[in-house]
C-alpha cells in the first residue's frame, strides 16, 4: 500500500542529473513525485537541508555529491560513514537527514552470490563501496586503479596488473564515453576477460558499454550498471516505503525510453 509514500516527494540529487534513469525507475515503482534535482555543489548543503519542509521525504544522491550527503547528515549508517559517502537521504521531522549507502548492498545483491575473489577497477567512491561491500562480505579483493596511490588504504590488496579472480568489477568511469574499445586504459585486453567467472560493469549507458559486449561475445555471465542501479535503488525504496520493492517494474522502467532529446547527458550515471 503505497498512499502515504506516493503523495510524498522523492529526487535524485546530482550536477548534472538530466541523464538519470532514477526518476523513470522510481515513479514506476509508485513514487510518483519523484523528480531529478540539478543541484550545484556551491549549495548543496543549504539546499538539502530546505528538503525536508519541503515536503521531501527522501533522495537518492549522484556524482558529485555522495560524500556531502554525508557530511550534511543529521544521522549516518555504519556503511556510509565507513565508505565515506552516502547515496540515499531519509528526511524526518525537526530537520533530521539520515544517511544510508545502498550502493555497497546493492551489488552483492545484482551479484546474487558473494564471490570468492573479486579484481576491483578503480579507486573513487563506488569503488570504495563495492571494496567495502566486497570485503565486508568475505570476498579476497584485489585493486587496481590508473593512480595507484587512491588505491590504497582502502581495504584491498593493492596491484599493479590486473590478477585473475572470480568476478571482475569495473567501477572506473571508462566506457562512459561509448568507446568501442574499453582496454586501451584499463590492464586487461578482451582474451582476458576469460580469467573471470562474471564480469560486473557499474557504467552504464544507451546500449551496451563496450566492457559488457566484449564480455558477452566471449559467453561470459556479465552484471551491468542498469542491473546495479536498479538493486540499490530497490533498497532505498523499501526503506523509505517498508515495502518490498517491484523489482520487475523498476527494471522494465530503468531499460525503458532514455530522456528526451535535450535532456540526455553523454555521461549517464544513475
Ligand atoms: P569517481 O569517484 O569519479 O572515480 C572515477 C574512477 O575512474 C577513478 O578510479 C579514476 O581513476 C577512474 N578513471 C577515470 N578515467 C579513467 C581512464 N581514462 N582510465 C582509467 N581509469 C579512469 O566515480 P565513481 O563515483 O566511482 O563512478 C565510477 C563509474 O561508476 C561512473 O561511470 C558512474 O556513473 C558509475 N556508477 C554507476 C552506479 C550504478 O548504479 N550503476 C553507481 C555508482 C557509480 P583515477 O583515480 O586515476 O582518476
Amino acid at each position: 500500500m503505497l498512499t502515504g509514500a506516493a503523495t510524498a516527494r522523492y529526487g535524485v540529487l546530482g550536477w548534472p542529473v538530466g541523464h538519470s534513469r532514477s526518476p523513470a525507475m522510481m515513479r514506476a515503482a509508485g513514487l510518483e513525485r519523484y523528480q531529478r534535482l540539478p543541484v550545484a555543489p556551491e549549495v548543496f548543503a543549504e539546499t538539502v537541508r530546505a528538503l525536508g519542509a519541503a515536503g521531501f521525504r527522501g533522495a537518492n544522491v549522484t556524482i558529485p555529491h555522495k560524500e556531502a550527503a554525508l557530511a550534511v547528515a543529521t544521522t549516518s549508517s555504519d556503511a556510509a560513514r565507513e565508505i565515506g559517502a552516502a547515496n540515499t537521504l531519509t528526511f524526518g521531522p525537526g530537520g533530521a537527514i539520515a544517511a544510508e549507502n545502498t550502493d555497497a548492498p546493492g551489488l552483492l545483491a545484482a551479484l546474487g552470490r558473494t564471490p570468492r575473489s573479486a579484481l576491483v577497477l578503480g579507486a573513487g567512491g563506488s569503488a570504495r563501496a563495492v571494496v567495502w561491500a566486497l570485503s565486508r562480505a568475505g570476498t579476497d579483493v584485489a585493486i587496481w586503479n590508473r593512480t595507484r596511490s587512491r588505491s590504497e588504504g582502502l581495504g584491498a590488496r593493492v596491484v599493479d596488473r590486473a590478477v585473475g579472480a572470480e568476478v571482475l568489477v569495473n567501477c572506473t568511469s571508462v566506457g562512459l564515453d561509448g568507446s568501442p574499445t574499453p582496454f586501451k586504459d584499463l590492464p586487461l585486453d578482451a582474451d582476458t576477460l576469460r580469467e573471470y567467472a562474471t564480469v560486473v560493469d557499474l557504467v552504464y549507458r544507451t546500449g551496451k558499454t563496450a566492457l559488457i559486449a566484449e564480455a558477452e561475445q566471449r559467453g561470459i555471465p556479465t552484471v551491468d550498471g542498469l542491473e546495479i542501479l536498479v538493486s540499490q535503488g530497490a533498497l532505498s525504496f523499501t526503506l523509505w516505503t517498508g515495502l518490498a520493492a517491484p523489482l520487475d517494474t523498476m527494471r522494465t522502467a530503468a531499460r525503458g525510453r532514455p530522456p528526451e532529446r535535450g535532456q540526455c547527458s553523454p555521461n549517464p550515471s544513475r
